[in-house]
């Protein structure tokens, strides 16, 4: 079995913004783990891949949208690992780019309206109900076991920052980085990229009720999930050309961006030492 890379490069991050502020900014390189399965998404899945093995089930059936990291990720994870993958696209037919390549791998693609998607389990079990090989993975591939996952991001590092700070979707990534935090006695933070979505931090309050190291920004989501403006798409014009490094316009440019602000608004203290998660994700530029 391939073992994908696990320990990834940290590279230091030069803006004037930190200088003033004598703030240090690392970005920890989770994009380079693949170029499909990528970031957080390789994380998420690796115990889920390991407990479908584990219980002999051969089918990975998973949900999400047209432009899903997640089924991307699980596509070509999938194949690799030897499993067969189905996925439900929510929506009607579109063909991308994304959905070509989930579709190259193999995965078996079912479009269903924006009604049916909302009873996940209602729907696997109608098509894959009689099938004991078929195993259920949730939207993003969230739960437990994910968080078990990403709880590793942090293994490896040894240099001592004082926070970690990741882009927000469900939280679940985060969740697991708070424990990893935790483990070294530094603050975890998400930057969120849903518009309107406090109440998300009751779902990472319940996958981690034991913990309290972790905070989510949620004023850096500009104009919502998905959204792009015309500054976002030059940042990330200017941020590649300036560090080699590409950032996806749907979570990490909004994190690194956020993170900018919040040093200009002097929310860090001087001297701080922040790890940024970069989560990969980068095909999803193509859809720009
Ligand atoms: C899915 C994704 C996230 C969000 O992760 P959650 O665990 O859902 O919060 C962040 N960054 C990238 C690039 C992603 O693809």
């Amino acid at each position: 079995m391939l073992n994908l890379l696990h320990e990834t490069p940290i590279q230091k991050i030069n803006h004037p913004v930190f200088d003033e502020n004598k703030i240090e900014v690392f970005l920890k390189r989770d994009d380079l783990i693949h170029p499909f399965v990528s970031g957080n998404k390789w994380r998420k899945l690796k115990y889920v891949l390991a407990d479908a093995k584990n219980q002999h089930k051969n089918h990975l059936v998973s949900f999400g949208g047209a432009y899903s990291n997640h089924l991307l990720a699980l596509a070509c994870a999938g194949a690799m690992y030897g499993f067969k993958t189905s996925a439900f696209v929510r929506g009607e037919e579109v063909r991308n780019h994304i959905l070509l390549l989930c579709k190259t791998w193999g995965m078996q693609l079912y479009f269903v309206t924006r009604e049916n998607y909302k009873n996940k389990y209602e729907l696997f079990n109608s098509y894959f109900g009689n099938d004991i090989n078929s195993y259920f993975i949730d939207e993003g591939g969230r739960g437990e076991l994910a968080v078990k996952g990403c709880a590793e991001i942090l293994n490896g590092c040894t240099e001592k920052f004082s926070h970690t700070i990741c882009a927000v979707g469900t939280g679940t990534t985060l969740a697991g980085l708070a424990i990893a935090a935790s483990r070294q006695n530094i603050i975890a933070e998400g930057i969120c990229v849903l518009k309107g979505a406090e109440e998300m931090n009751n779902d990472v309050k319940l996958l981690i009720p034991n913990l309290d190291n972790w905070h989510i920004h949620h004023q850096f989501y500009r104009g919502g999930y998905a959204k792009t403006d015309e500054e976002l798409m030059q940042f990330i014009k200017t941020f590649a050309s300036s560090t080699g490094i590409l950032l996806d316009q749907v979570y990490t440019a909004k994190m690194m961006m956020g993170v900018i602000q919040l040093v200009k608004e002097n929310y860090y203290k001087p001297h701080s030492k922040l790890l940024l998660i970069h989560t990969g994700g980068l095909l999803g530029l193509l859809s720009q």
